[in-house]
């Protein structure tokens, strides 16, 4: 097998370092689908830099059918942010903007390009409507008046992930039991990667890598249905949580690079079979996927346990207020409002007033 090395430029530090980032490319022999595999977008999530690393050395002992670009540590800038022991990294420092809701949404009119374009047959019109993305993307990043740093980043990453049928963005929570973000359209996907919760998305764009990847894509196969046409939805988007940030875990990125492996496997990306893990996997939709935040500031300990079920009146946090020792309020128990599954929680244990304490999954359903 044939692997090639690049380096991709995407930014320049204000004493003219440049900022790029590796770029392994598998080649297969073009009967499979493609795929582009991206890590470390959010600076402090390094986690898919060694499932990546545990994926590629796989792939050497399997036979390929499609080609799989592996892009690790994706934001050399948010990467390199460190501050005292941590690594900030989850927002342009400069915008404020999260590194992961930068990309590019198309402005394209879908129904208008569909019906421009119906005549083509299938292949055609796919290989057409990529080819629009991508130029989309370039003429983005060539605007005379320019574009911010982190859309620098994020609109060459997604010209590169354009390129592709299949898109897996890794990242990790703050402190976090692994899930997945997978379109609605693609649930059996669910049944493949090594990961026991998903989270089921619906067709819109909030800014983050997997919709700017299939959201385009299935709002050409609705347009298409409309006219009678069963295109199908071309390409696929996922982003993987893999457990918590600040943390390298190499045996635990072999199990999650084996799910990946089962799921291209499933694909017919690569040409052996590879069954996924054996194991409990769970759903959620993102509409019950809640917010629980700090009704007031303290001292935060995280009682819930991500990844284990809790029930409605569990205590989810205790919170501790030193200011006010002696007048009973000082020691606060925080309840689960409703039966779910904590899935990640906010990583500091001191909280302003109103902080997103966890990410919970309500009304889950087994899959
Ligand atoms: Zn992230």
């Amino acid at each position: 097998m044939r692997v090639e090395k690049q380096e991709v430029k995407v930014g320049e530090l204000a004493a003219g370092q440049a900022l790029s980032l590796p770029v392994y490319r598998f080649h297969g022999k073009g009967k499979g689908p493609s795929v582009y595999i991206q890590a470390n977008v959010h600076g402090a999530e390094v986690q898919g830099n060694a499932v990546i690393y545990q994926l590629m050395k796989l792939l050497e002992h399997y036979e390929l059918l499609g080609d799989i670009s592996l892009v690790p540590l994706a934001n050399p800038l948010g990467i390199n942010q460190k501050s005292g022991e941590f690594t900030l990294g989850r927002f342009d420092p400069i915008t404020g903007v999260n590194w992961n809701r930068e990309y590019l949404n198309h402005s394209l009119d879908i129904a208008a390009w569909y019906a421009a374009h119906s005549e083509l047959d299938d292949d055609s019109l796919v290989a057409a409507f990529r080819t629009e993305l991508i130029a989309a993307c370039e003429r983005k990043l060539d605007n005379v008046w320019g574009v911010t740093t982190g859309q620098w980043l994020a609109t060459s990453l997604q010209a590169m992930a354009h390129r592709s049928d299949i898109v897996l963005d890794l990242h990790t929570g703050p402190k976090s039991c692994k899930h997945l973000y997978c379109p609605e359209y693609e649930r059996e996907a669910a049944q493949y990667f090594s990961i026991p919760y998903t989270l089921f998305i619906p067709n819109s764009f909030g800014g983050a890598m997997d919709e700017a990847a299939f959201v385009p894509w299935w709002t050409l196969a609705e347009v298409a249905a409309a006219h009678g046409r069963e295109l199908g939805v071309r390409v696929s988007a996922l982003t993987l949580e893999l457990g918590s940030q600040e943390r390298i875990d190499l045996a635990d990125a072999l199990n999650d690079a084996e799910g990946i492996l089962a799921y291209l496997s499933y694909r017919g990306v690569i040409a052996e079979k590879v069954l996924p893990k054996p194991m409990k996997r769970f759903g959620c939709l993102l509409k019950d996927y809640r917010k629980f935040h700090a009704p007031k500031a303290g001292m935060v300990e995280y009682v819930g346990k991500v990844g284990q079920p809790m029930k409605a009146g569990d205590v989810l946090v205790n919170l501790l207020r030193l200011d006010l020792y002696g007048t009973g309020e000082e020691l606060t128990a925080l309840k689960l409002p409703e039966d779910g599954v904590p899935i990640l929680h906010f990583a500091s244990a001191s909280v302003h007033q109103g902080t997103e304490l966890y990410k919970v999954m309500t009304k889950v359903f087994a899959l």
